[in-house]
């Protein structure tokens, strides 16, 4: 399968695969539950964490490089005063590790204050940046976040809360999740395609708004239910509760197929379906459209293993062996920003136990390939160890395109996928058969309709309207009129 395109059409700023989150509470200091709410999201991003609190006069925020743990001292929570917060961590994107970029992002206007926290990507960025740069806005960064904090800042100068949002949202194009302090006013804005997640909890004294419910599990709390796609949630001050106002209703939504393939904790329930059950369903079909006999069969940590127990359980008389060890102290591969550190990082990262393998025939598991770096990687080390054969079966089918909706996959002359079909992925990476699943079954393991994901990374054809891409659908690009 070939795209027959060589280069990509612009992105415009860093894309921002991050985790969100938004704290309301009665009488109770918001920042301590925010940064545990960060812990738990720190899958989503290692390059910088930040909080903004609100204490009913003033904020107070701090934003720092790296792991949550690395970013705040004991002594930063405590300056973080107010029952209101909101936080962020950011997933690092090759060339802008830079603090200009952290988030939330404050604004101070005649209305008073913004803190935005921005999971998503903008696909109408440029157009909106020059719209407001002719109304006599000024930018500091290249940002779409900061474009979404300007609008939402004009239009709260103009109108109600509601109103306002609303407005905002009528002109943006693309991926959000937002979780958004007005003052002391804590919301949540997930965008009408509901790309990214955002789930709202119950926890002791308040509520919490986040991108995935393991958060609000780390919080000791209850979810209550998903913020639906168009749908703004604001917090009450006083913790008791929420209003929800539904702004915008799609025809379709455009959920990321890729949070359940990979992105999403398996602990996190998003859009009532259990990442952890989605997994083992795909392992399953995995087994059902693509299986092979085998000695073994043996997941990639950690990516692989819930696909493995759902194939090895539909498989029945295979072995399941945890053939490769991980070494958990090696950060993720994909952050390394060159190929051959990526490559070097695979052989830190996992070892084969020997006698898993030796004189066996394999089969690797995982959830997707990239690069092709990974699986190409463990084929020769299970082959170094013994292997008598390896084949590698993939829950995700083969990723063809770039991400525009804030995922930082890879470009198209970077992706594997892009110029070789599953023959030509299987000789590049050395195994005696590779096969991927088929788009049809990830949808039906999701529970959901094909046409109500967004596939772009797989089909090439998106949910919105991308310069120099094709569409899935009949969009409306909003009118940037006023
Ligand atoms: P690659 O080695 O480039 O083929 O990437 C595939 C491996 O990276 C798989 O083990 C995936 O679980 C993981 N992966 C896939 N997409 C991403 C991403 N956007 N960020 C980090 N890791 C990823």
């Amino acid at each position: 399968m070939s795209s027959g395109r060589a280069t990509d059409p612009q992105r415009t700023g860093p894309t921002e695969k991050c985790g969100v989150v938004g704290v309301s509470l009665e009488e109770r200091e918001a920042a301590l539950p925010t940064y545990y709410a960060l812990y738990a999201l720190q899958h989503r991003g290692q390059e910088s964490a930040g909080i903004v609190s609100h204490d009913g006069f003033q904020q107070h925020e701090h934003v720092g490089m790296g792991l949550v743990g690395e970013a705040f001292t004991e002594t930063d929570i405590d300056t973080l005063h107010g029952s209101s917060g909101v936080g962020h961590v950011r997933y690092p994107t090759a060339g802008s590790v830079d603090k200009s970029n952290a988030q939330p992002f404050t604004v101070s206007f005649e209305a008073g204050s913004l803190a935005l926290s921005h999971n998503g990507n903008l696909v109408n960025t440029t157009a909106l940046r020059s719209k407001l740069a002719e109304k006599g806005h000024a930018f500091s960064s290249d940002g779409d976040t900061e474009v979404i904090a300007h609008d939402l800042a004009r239009n709260l100068l103009e109108s109600d809360l509601v109103r306002a949002v609303k407005a905002t949202m009528e002109r943006l194009h693309g991926s959000y999740a937002l979780t958004v302090m007005h003052d002391d006013t804590v919301m949540g804005i997930r965008d009408p395609e509901g790309n990214r997640p955002l789930i709202i909890g119950r926890i002791d004294g308040g509520n919490v708004i986040a991108s995935e419910s393991a958060a609000i599990d780390t919080l000791g709390g209850e979810v209550v239910r998903d913020v639906k796609p168009g749908e703004l949630v604001v917090l009450a001050e006083d913790g008791s509760g929420f209003d929800a106002y539904q702004l915008l209703s799609p025809d379709r939504t455009a959920n990321c197929f890729f949070e359940y393939v990979y992105f999403a904790r398996p602990d996190s329930v998003i859009d009532g379906e259990l990442v952890y059950e989605t997994r083992r369903e795909l392992g399953t079909k995995l087994w059902e459209e693509a299986g092979v006999e085998t000695d073994v069969v043996m997941p990639v940590p950690d990516s692989g293993r819930a696909y493995a127990s759902g194939y090895q359980e539909a498989a029945e008389d295979v072995e399941f062996a945890e053939g490769l060890m991980k070494n958990r102290y090696v950060g993720r591969t994909f952050i390394m920003p060159t190929q051959e550190a990526r490559e070097r990082a695979v052989r830190l990262k996992l070892n084969p136990i020997r006698s898993t393998v030796e004189d066996r025939s394999v089969t690797l598991i995982d959830d997707s390939i990239v690069r092709g770096t990974t699986s190409r990687q463990l084929v020769d080390l299970l082959r170094d160890a013994g292997a008598e054969s390896v084949h590698v079966r993939i829950g995700a089918p083969p990723i063809t395109a770039p991400c525009y909706m804030g995922i930082d996959m890879a470009d198209r002359d970077e992706l594997i996928a892009a110029e070789n079909d599953a023959e030509g992925v299987e000789s590049a990476i050395g195994a005696d058969s590779l096969a991927y699943l088929s788009p049809e079954a990830v949808a039906s393991a999701i529970g959901t309709e094909q046409s109500d994901l967004c596939m772009g990374c797989v089909t090439g054809d998106y949910p919105y309207d991308i310069e120099g891409e094709t569409t899935d659908r009949d969009v409306t690009t909003p009118v940037l009129d006023r």
